[in-house]
């Protein structure tokens, strides 16, 4: 998707800290993470959000909800995670390419702000 900054990360137009890739998702340290452990993991496919998941994208999303527990394997969380999307402008979604934010080697509190 054209000035999609996740599509460019991607197509590593714009670099990332890769922690995990396969051919249907990808897993990066957040810019500015929120706890010591806090990466992304996207589907390579351009959805906007979880508002715009389609039909056909089931599968897909079922891979990589599937994933997570490797990815958190992975990154040493054994002691739990966080795994967390923002949808829309009530959810504070600032990147309109679908996103799950991984969480975690902290305590985190609950609820969120
Ligand atoms: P959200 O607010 O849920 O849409 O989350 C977007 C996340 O993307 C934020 O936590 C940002 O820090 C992160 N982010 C934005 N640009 C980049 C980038 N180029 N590389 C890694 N993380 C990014
Ligand atoms: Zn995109």
């Amino acid at each position: 998707m054209g000035d999609c900054i996740f599509c460019k990360i991607v197509d590593k137009e714009i670099p990332s800290n890769v922690v995990y890739e396969d051919d249907r998702i990808l897993c990066f340290h957040d810019l500015e993470p929120k706890a010591p452990v806090h990466v992304l993991i996207i589907p390579k496919k351009h959805i906007a959000s979880m508002d715009d998941v389609a039909e056909e994208d089931q599968a897909l999303l079922g891979y990589l909800m599937a994933k997570v527990k490797d990815i958190a394997a992975q990154l040493g969380l054994e002691n739990g995670y966080r795994l967390v999307n923002n949808c829309g402008e009530d959810g504070f979604q600032t990147v309109q390419h679908l996103h799950f934010h991984l969480l975690g080697k902290r305590k985190l509190t609950w609820p969120p702000g």
